[in-house]
């Protein structure tokens, strides 16, 4: 079967888009290759890869950004609509093309523990040009969609990569502002543990970065939360201990959030982006801001 790989290229993003991407793009593979650590590279997944697509979706509403904390923690994440479409892309591939492709699992490697992923969808997504490492975790921002969720297709079809992007929206000008007078950019400053940290040169750009991943995975992904609380439970001296342990009020909140699914027992906390001024303010960062610039007003 004979394929245009440039027309393959615009039928497949096209796909991704009208299924509801903001983004997408073709990452070099070459690139990935050399800067993934072995074991996570793409061809450790598929040995005869020869693309890898990303695309994002957007984040939460304009309105999540103004609810409470408390209520925020159980808005969860959109990454499953990114899936879903990452699912779909690799369907069409595979019928149009008559070539492999895979959705490539977002999750954990199981020979590595519950912090280290098979694949980093980040590394594909920034080297695919569709997000740049921002100050507040690596957390990829887009200069137009601000904060999206990313999801990536892995296919042996050979396909033009594109470029990462050429300048980066973090930090904004107004985080740069806050830093010169106090030290610190806005998702530094509001992190409730204070797990970001990080500098700007002289230009206005990012110098270094720092992120404590274990302060912020306990506040934000609860997941290793129950095994802990079970553990004290276990260990306790008598019945009023494990009472304790298993109904303490905090930890019944788990238990309620495992009942009903929650998503924010895997998610952020969403604070370091609630102040985000790319996250919440770029021109197409949400619904309302999409919709206006549809209808050109
Ligand atoms: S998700 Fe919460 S804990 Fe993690 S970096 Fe952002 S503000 Fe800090
Ligand atoms: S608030 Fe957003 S734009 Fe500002 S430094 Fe943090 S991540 Fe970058």
């Amino acid at each position: 079967m004979e394929i245009d790989a440039e027309d393959a290229k615009k039928t497949i993003l096209d796909y991704c888009l009208r299924k509801g991407a903001l983004a997408a793009g073709v990452a070099d593979l070459a690139a990935l290759e050399r800067i993934a650590p072995p074991g996570h590279r793409p061809s450790d997944l598929m040995p005869k890869i020869k693309s890898v697509i990303s695309l994002g979706v957007g984040g939460q509403t304009q309105g999540a950004w103004s609810v409470p904390a408390k209520a925020m923690g159980y808005f969860g994440s959109t990454e499953t609509r990114a899936y879903t479409i990452a699912y779909g892309a690799a369907f069409l591939i595979e019928s149009r093309y008559q070539t492999p492709a895979i959705y490539c699992p977002p999750d954990m490697d199981n020979e590595k523990g519950p912090r280290v992923p098979l694949q980093s969808l980040k590394l594909h997504a920034e080297v695919a040009g569709i997000g740049a490492r921002s100050l507040a975790g690596d957390i990829l921002l887009h200069p137009e969609f601000g904060y999206m969720y990313f999801a990536s297709i892995f296919t042996e079809l050979e396909l033009p990569p594109d470029q990462p992007m050429e300048t980066n929206p973090c930090p904004a000008p107004s985080c740069v502002a806050m830093y010169r007078q106090i030290g610190r950019t806005p998702c530094q400053k509001f992190c409730p543990v204070q797990c970001l940290s990080g500098s700007i040169d002289e230009d206005g750009k990012q110098a270094e970065m720092h992120y404590d991943m274990a302060a912020c995975a306990e506040m934000s992904q609860q997941y290793e939360a129950v095994p802990a609380m079970l553990s004290e439970a276990m260990a306790a001296e008598d019945a009023q201990g494990r009472e304790d342990a298993l109904f303490d009020p905090d930890n019944k909140m788990l238990w309620y959030k495992m009942s009903v699914g929650s998503g924010g027992l895997l998610a952020q906390c969403f604070e370091c982006m609630r102040v985000c001024p790319i996250a919440t303010k770029a021109p197409l960062a949400d619904p309302i801001r999409r919709s206006i610039a549809k209808e050109g007003v």
